[in-house]
């Protein structure tokens, strides 16, 4: 469907009125496209958030088919969805939400091999992913193409947000993940089949990575490093991290691309 001025001043009204938001704001978001991979707790809040608020370009990348135990936490699925492809169905729900904006359904998981094609056209890609080897091979690609990557991760009642901004890179100068962790420690096993995970909580973290895009989009963000959010539901809390460039770094400081498809 075409999006008119009448349409956009009407379907977005209410933000639109914000200070500092305005017509221009929504036209940044219209004209910004966002990558999100994994399509499971953290991606289905991300998704509708993203999609009503009106970024143009919404892709959706998850090669797994809903299952009845994804239903309590991965609220965009209903029990008519059950085994049929995550990112098929969130493009059907974007349609109907909000069918003025594009957006594109990739039923694979991404690989080494596929992740230059899937996400180049994009300008920032949320990770929402449930694995580390993901995690890592989504933030390779960020560092070493400068493009920013928003990272989720959820563990029972606790959740963390990164934000990498690489397409600020100029010279190897933002601190990287792997400056923190340079693979994947066993300790990082969080399979929620194994843990456990209730739904509010990826739901606030997928939510917490929106808006840091949202930002970023709109300029409201004058982060021009990495940062971390940690989040303990139970405390409600939420802290800021930032840390220091490793100078044993093997991605970004020597040895680059060793890690990127491995
Ligand atoms: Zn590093």
């Amino acid at each position: 469907m075409v999006m008119n001025d009448e349409i956009i001043n009407k379907y977005y009204a209410k933000q639109i009125n914000l200070p500092n938001f305005g017509i221009d704001g929504q036209n940044k978001l219209i004209n910004s496209k966002v990558l999100i991979i994994g399509a499971g707790a953290l991606g289905c809040s991300a998704i509708l958030y993203l999609s009503a608020i009106g970024i143009g370009t919404l892709g959706i990348c998850d090669g797994d088919n809903v299952e009845i135990e994804n239903l309590h936490r991965q609220i965009l699925y209903d029990i008519d969805d059950i085994g049929k492809n995550k990112a098929v169905i969130s493009v059907d729900k974007i349609k109907r939400k909000n069918p003025y904006i594009k957006s594109k359904a990739y039923s694979r998981m991404i690989t080494c091999e596929n992740i230059n094609l899937i996400a180049s056209d994009y300008d920032i890609v949320l990770d929402c992913s449930d694995n580390y080897d993901t995690k890592f091979l989504v933030h390779d690609y960020g560092y070493n193409n400068k493009k920013t990557i928003i990272q989720g991760n959820i563990y029972q009642y606790e959740g963390e947000v990164f934000v990498f901004p690489f397409q600020n890179l100029t010279n190897c100068d933002i601190p990287c993940y792997r400056c923190l962790w340079d693979h994947v420690p066993k300790t990082f096993d969080r399979n929620t089949s194994i843990k456990g995970v209730i739904g509010i909580v990826p739901g606030i973290v997928g939510l917490l990575q929106s808006f840091e895009a949202i930002k970023l989009i709109l300029g409201f963000s004058s982060e021009e490093s990495s940062i971390g959010y940690l989040y303990n539901s139970i405390e409600c809390e939420l802290n800021k991290i930032r840390w220091c460039k490793n100078d044993k770094c093997k991605l970004c400081c020597r040895e680059r691309n060793k890690y990127i498809c491995g």
